[in-house]
């Protein structure tokens, strides 16, 4: 029997560590990178993750993280590019090493993680597998790609991050040819989890290295590359983080790897992307093993609902408030955190208005909880990337840090829907949400210019009477203060 343990060091390292069942272990150490796997929109939905290892010798080594060592670990994103010390069984292995992982020690502070701010720019590699003569699209198209036109990334990460940052700068590089075919790097090409990343991601690079200046004229490295391939991998697009030293810049860069069908759907690059700026994904509430199924966020179901566009295909839209907070692109005056008893009234705006002098978001701790938590948020089919949303609503997310897709949309349903486009995810005025275990509601009162007043309590309806009955100036009639204090 397995028995997880965490040791907690109070200095320069955290670690975790699940006991080993046997005594001769292998310990490596180097930078932990961690990527998404995405299916191809349509297919059977199935998240993916795989994890490596970056050896100071350059050589990666994949780690196979058993699921109770995941669950303590937590937000992966909080390592993402750590310097740490991993112990198990290692297996030579082909095309590369893997270390099925006992127990992972991670440096701190992290390096990675946390806010995103300023200038991003990011360089596309066009790769080519030997055998596959295809150029889907040409250079032109690469290039507009991270535009600042409507529809195009610049243009997108600017609105969607209300300035806080840009890719401008970020360039491509035309198609060069992989020295192996597909099925070197994809055994078996648009199915399963075999993609060889690191052999695509070491080719792709030394392929384009003699015409790209990777530390992006000496400015420390460009932000992040996709590396964009003529034909399918395996199951997946992916995307995340990788370790590495290019050009001798060694740092954690921010990576993703897309067959044609990413580069199709422009949303599909803006959830990779998504993945290397360190967002997980977001959920509804079903309980399935699909992330995919929430359409308000282009972290969840990033090609449903969306705005198109005649060259770049279906547009990304707006992430949702808890992954622009994480991001640090919500001003402290734009977020109100409840953390006292009481009732608040307030005005939250739609969340792609470029600027508001309200609120873009409340958060609602859950018994007091700062990792457990609402937030609320309202969307609107509104601007140049949420204007096919579902509908014009209160939107709310249940926030637990640590799970996979920490936040959750609430759905009011009794059973909630498979795909949150239903009623009973947006709440519109006149409804309360109400979670009388936690003495949290939220109602929505009224529709504004560009969103909803809303009243939120944190208090138990016979406290509040009892508060209000104690100032009570007498004229009132205590009905009116019942409806007004929440007791339906
Ligand atoms: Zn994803």
């Amino acid at each position: 029997m397995k028995i997880f343990r965490t040791v907690l060091f109070f200095g320069t390292f955290g670690a975790i560590m699940l006991c080993p069942t046997v005594s001769a272990q292998d310990v490596l150490t180097g930078w932990f990178s961690a990527v998404h796997g995405d299916m191809q929109p349509g297919a059977e939905p199935e998240h993916h993750m795989k994890y490596f290892l970056t050896l100071e010798t350059g050589d990666v080594v994949q780690l196979h993280i058993p699921e109770g060592l995941l669950s303590i670990l937590g937000d992966i994103e909080e390592i993402q590019g750590q310097y740490s010390e991993v112990a198990g069984q290692i297996h030579a292995g082909v095309p590369q090493a893997s270390l099925d992982v006992e127990s992972l020690f991670y440096e701190m502070p992290r390096l990675r993680g946390g806010t995103v701010q300023g200038s991003k720019p990011w360089i596309s590699i066009l790769v080519k597998y030997s055998d596959i003569a295809s150029e889907p699209e040409n250079l032109a198209f690469f290039n507009g790609m991270y535009g600042s036109s409507v529809g195009q990334l610049n243009h997108y990460w600017q609105e969607v991050s209300y300035q806080n940052i840009d890719v401008l700068g970020s360039s491509s590089s035309d198609w060069r040819d992989l020295p192996q075919p597909q099925t070197f790097y994809a055994p078996t090409p648009g199915s399963g989890t075999s993609a060889n990343l690191t052999a695509v991601f070491n080719d792709a690079i030394a392929a384009h290295d003699p015409f790209v200046d990777f530390t992006n004229g000496g400015t420390g490295g460009y932000e992040g590359i996709n590396i964009m391939i003529n034909g399918v991998l395996d199951c997946c697009a992916w995307g995340g983080g990788r370790f590495a030293t290019i050009d001798g810049i060694s740092k954690s860069w921010r990576v993703t790897w897309d067959p044609p069908w990413a580069f199709g759907d422009e949303a599909v690059i803006a959830h990779e992307m998504g993945h290397g700026f360190g967002l997980p994904h977001s959920n509804n509430s079903d309980g399935d093993g699909n992330p995919y199924d929430s359409p308000w966020d282009v972290m969840s179901s990033a090609t449903g609902y969306t705005m198109t566009d005649p060259t770049y295909g279906k547009l990304g839209k707006h992430t949702i408030a808890y992954h622009k907070d994480r991001l640090g692109w919500i001003e402290p005056g734009e977020k109100l955190l409840i953390d006292t008893q009481g009732i608040f009234t307030v005005v939250v705006d739609h969340l792609a208005l470029a600027s508001t002098p309200n609120l873009r978001m409340v958060q609602i701790p859950i018994g007091g909880s700062s990792s457990h938590y609402y937030t609320v948020e309202v969307r609107d089919q509104a601007g140049n990337y949420d204007g096919n949303l579902p509908g014009f609503a209160v939107i709310i997310h249940e926030v637990l840090s640590g799970r996979s897709e920490p936040a959750w949309v609430v759905d009011g349903d009794a059973v909630p829907a498979n795909y949150a486009d239903t009623e009973g995810v947006m709440w519109r005025v006149g409804e309360k949400f109400s979670d009388p275990a936690n003495e949290i509601s939220v109602r929505v009162d009224a529709e504004t210019s560009n969103g909803f007043e809303i009243t939120v309590s944190t208090i138990s309806c016979a406290d509040a009477f009892l508060a209000a009955l104690s100032d009570w100036p007498g004229s009132e009639d205590v009905i009116t203060l019942l409806e007004q204090l929440f007791c339906d």
